[in-house]
C-alpha cells in the first residue's frame, strides 16, 4: 500500500523519532505531528536531574528547532491533544476535527500518577512535563522541607536534586527498599543507601494517610500516625499509559495499546511506539510496556519503517530494556533482566563505587547492572543480546572489568 499522509500522534522521542525516520527513509507525503503539550518535541529525563539544579535551561531541552519542521514539510500542531480514532474511517479527531490519514503512528507516551487524596491543596506536585519541572524547581530553595512520595527512579533523582539545591529532604517509600521495581531488594537496599549519605531521610514501609494543611500542604500523615511538616509535596509513584483517548477506537487497551511483535495495533497502517504501548518483546521473554527513553526512542524509529514497508515485511521489534538513572553524581545503568536469577558482583560491592553485577539464569547471562562502571557495561551489554554463556560473557569482557577496578 502506499501512504501519503502519515499523522503520528504524540510529539516526544518515540513521535519525532517516528517523523525523523518516515523522512529518512524517503516518504516525500504529508506528516502531521499532532501534541498535546505547547511547546515543541524536548527531551525528559534531564527535567528531574539537570533542570531542577540548573545545570542546563529549559531552551536547550529542544530535540530540533522549530524551523526544522517547516524544513521537513511537518506539519506540527502544538496544544491539540487528539480525542479519539475511527479506524474504520482511517481518521483521528482533534478538536471537532476529524484528521483523515492513511498512516497513523499513536505514541502518547505516560503521564505521572496522581494520589486522589491532598488534590485540592497547593504545593503538591507530580513530575513529566517541562512546566511540571519549573514548577518544581521555582521552589526547591534551600532550607525548604521537600517530601517525596514514592522512591522509584523520579522520586529518588528529585530526592537528589533537590538535596543538591539544599533542600531538607525526606523521602516516604510504601515498599521494603528504594527502586526495588526497576532493580529488586539487593540493589534497591544498596540504593537507599545512597540517600543516607547525601543527607536524604529514606523511609521505608511509610504508607501515606493524607495531608495537612488548608490550601497548601503543610504536612504528610501516615498511616501509622506519624505526620511529617512539609513545604511541598512531590508524587512520584509510577505512570500509567496516555490510552484514554482510544477508549473508543475498537484497539485492543490493557497496560497500555496491545500491539503486535512488529508494533502493530490491528489495522495495518496503525503502528505504536512508546511508553503508551505494550508488546511481546521476544529477548524479554513476554508482553512488556517499557517506560524507559531509548525504548521508546527505538521503538518510533522501528514503527516507520514498518509502516512503510507494509505489514507482510514488517519486522518484529526485540529489544533489551536499557535505563539509566543520575543520582548524587553517581550514573546508575540497568541493562535486561534484573528480576531473574543470582547476582553476580564483578566489581566491587553494591555499597561501593564503582560497582558493577551480572545476573546468572540457567548458565546464561540475562542482565546488568552498575554504578560509575560506564565502559565496562558497555562491554558487557552487548553480550545480553545474544543470551551468552554466563561465563564466557564474562570472560570476553574481562579485560574491562579488570580497568574499571
Ligand atoms: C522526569 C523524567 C525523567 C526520566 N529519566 C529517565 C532516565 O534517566 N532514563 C530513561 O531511560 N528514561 C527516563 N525517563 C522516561 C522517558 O523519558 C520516557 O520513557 C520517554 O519520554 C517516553 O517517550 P514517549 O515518546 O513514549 O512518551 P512521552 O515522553 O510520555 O510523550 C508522550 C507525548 O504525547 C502527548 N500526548 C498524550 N496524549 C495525547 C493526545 N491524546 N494527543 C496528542 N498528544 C498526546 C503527551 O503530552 C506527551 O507530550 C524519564 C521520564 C521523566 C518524566
Amino acid at each position: 500500500m502506499s501512504l501519503s499522509n502519515v499523522v503520528v500522534v504524540g510529539a516526544s522521542v518515540a513521535g519525532l523519532r517516528a517523523v525523523e525516520t518516515l523522512r529518512r527513509e524517503g516518504f516525500g507525503g504529508n506528516i502531521t505531528l499532532v501534541s498535546a503539550e505547547p511547546h515543541a518535541p524536548y527531551d525528559r529525563p534531564p527535567l528531574s536531574k539537570q533542570i531542577l539544579t540548573g545545570e542546563i535551561r529549559p531552551e536547550q531541552l529542544l530535540y530540533r528547532d522549530i524551523s526544522w519542521f517547516a524544513e521537513q514539510r511537518v506539519e506540527l500542531l502544538l496544544g491539540t491533544p487528539a480525542s479519539g480514532l475511527d479506524i474504520n474511517r482511517s481518521q483521528v479527531r482533534i478538536g471537532e476535527q476529524w484528521m483523515q490519514y492513511d498512516g497513523l503512528v499513536i505514541a502518547t507516551g505516560a503521564r505521572a500518577q496522581q494520589l486522589e487524596m491532598g488534590r485540592s491543596l497547593a504545593e503538591i506536585y507530580t513530575l513529566r512535563t517541562i512546566d511540571d519541572a519549573l514548577a518544581i524547581k521555582e521552589k526547591i530553595l534551600p532550607g525548604i522541607r521537600v517530601v517525596i512520595i514514592g522512591a522509584g527512579f523520579i522520586g529518588s533523582e528529585v530526592a537528589s536534586s533537590a538535596a543538591a539545591s539544599g533542600a531538607q529532604v525526606t523521602i516516604l517509600e510504601s515498599g521494603k527498599h528504594a527502586m526495588s521495581r526497576a532493580v529488586g531488594a539487593r540493589l534497591g537496599h544498596a540504593l537507599g543507601q545512597l540517600h543516607g549519605e547525601f543527607g536524604v531521610n529514606l523511609v521505608c514501609n511509610a504508607r501515606v494517610a493524607g495531608f495537612g494543611g488548608d490550601d497548601r500542604v503543610e504536612s504528610v500523615r501516615l498511616e501509622d500516625g506519624w505526620e511529617l511538616p512539609a513545604d511541598i509535596v512531590v508524587i512520584g509513584i509510577g505512570v500509567l499509559p496516555n490510552t484514554e483517548w482510544l477508549a473508543d477506537s475498537g484497539l485492543k487497551l490493557g497496560d497500555g495499546l496491545l500491539c503486535d511483535e512488529t508494533l502493530n495495533a490491528g489495522p495495518d497502517a496503525v503502528y505504536a511506539a512508546g511508553d503508551v504501548m505494550a508488546w511481546p518483546n521476544e529477548w524479554w521473554g513476554g508482553v512488556m510496556r517499557g517506560e524507559q527513553w531509548l525504548v521508546a526512542a527505538e521503538q518510533g524509529m522501528h514503527a516507520a519503517k514498518n509502516l512503510l514497508t507494509g505489514r507482510a515485511q514488517a519486522r518484529p521489534f526485540s529489544t533489551i530494556p536499557y535505563f539509566w538513572t543520575d543520582q548524587y553524581g553517581c550514573r546508575i545503568q540497568v541493562a535486561g533482566r534484573t528480576d531473574l536469577g543470582e547476582l553476580v558482583p564483578l566489581v566491587g560491592e553494591e555499597t561501593e563505587r564503582p560497582f558493577l553485577c551480572a545476573f546468572r539464569h540457567d548458565d546464561r547471562i540475562t542482565g546488568i547492572f552498575a554504578i560509575n562502571a560506564p565502559r565496562a557495561f558497555a562491554m558487557l551489554r552487548s553480550t545480553l543480546q545474544q543470551h551468552r554463556h554466563f561465563d564466557t560473557a564474562i570472560e570476553s569482557v574481562s579485560k574491562h572489568l579488570a580497568a574499571a577496578e
